[in-house]
């Protein structure tokens, strides 16, 4: 890592940054230029690299279909993680008595095995996210977006920010905004617990997070924008 290593992290939780900050993801300028994606520099070099919101939107758009187009790897289930963690040492919780006899009382350790299915998925993201070709570009651009908000390393910030718009659909309710009764598919109409109704997962970092979010918004209606124009006058010509 080339930032300061006593630079705190501007957002708590999330870990993807570390699976898709490796030195593989360095950005190809215009030019041909090859730098890493954290650009630091004067305000007005760093816009003079920014691109129009159309130009962004469309890589944005290929992006996603890049990704779609992948193979995902899959969180593991309930049961999974149940099975990770029979397998696991198990850890104390406290005593019990046996036959009038306090003795340790040995649990699942649950918490390490939601850490360890957690560390695997962000892995195997980490190298889906590696291959996606047009991930620098939008990287380096959002890096550029979220340097000229002030955000402490903004190319933490970035990767953050596309990984959630990448991944946003809420994994309770696919996105459909309502809980699923189990075995049938069927929705109950009772607003799903965990996205509370968005169809997404929230926004990370905070107040930039959702102002980058917007900002890429902003982008992909700019860039549709441009390309019904484009259809527009082809379909004029013709
Ligand atoms: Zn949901």
């Amino acid at each position: 890592m080339h930032q300061g290593k006593d630079d705190p992290p501007p957002c708590a939780g999330e870990q993807y940054s570390s699976a898709i900050n490796g030195s593989n993801l360095r950005v190809t300028g215009e030019n041909g230029n090859t730098g890493q994606a954290d650009v630091r520099g004067p305000a007005d070099l760093l816009m003079a690299a920014a691109w129009s919101k159309s130009r962004l939107g469309s890589a944005l758009l290929r992006l996603h279909s890049e990704f779609d187009s992948s193979q995902h790897p899959r969180r593991m289930t309930g049961e999974a993680i149940d099975r990770l963690a029979a397998e696991m040492d198990r850890v104390q919780s406290g005593y019990k008595k046996v036959d009038g006899e306090q003795v340790p009382n040995m649990v699942l350790d649950m918490p390490k095995a939601f850490r360890t299915a957690n560390n695997w998925y962000h892995h195997e993201m980490g190298l889906l996210l590696g291959r996606l070709k047009t991930l620098p570009e939008v990287r380096h651009q959002l890096t550029l977006k979220a340097e000229d908000m002030g955000c402490g390393r903004p190319g933490d910030v970035a990767a953050k920010i596309i990984l959630w718009w990448l991944t946003k659909r809420c994994p309770t309710c696919h996105g459909t905004k309502f809980e699923v009764a189990a075995g049938t598919g069927r929705q109950t109409g009772k607003v799903c617990r965990l996205c509370r109704g968005t169809g997404e997962t929230q926004i990370p970092c905070f107040e930039p997070g959702r102002e980058i979010a917007i900002f890429i918004d902003d982008c992909l209606h700019a860039a549709r924008v441009s390309i019904r124009q484009k259809l527009r006058k082809t379909q004029n010509c013709g």
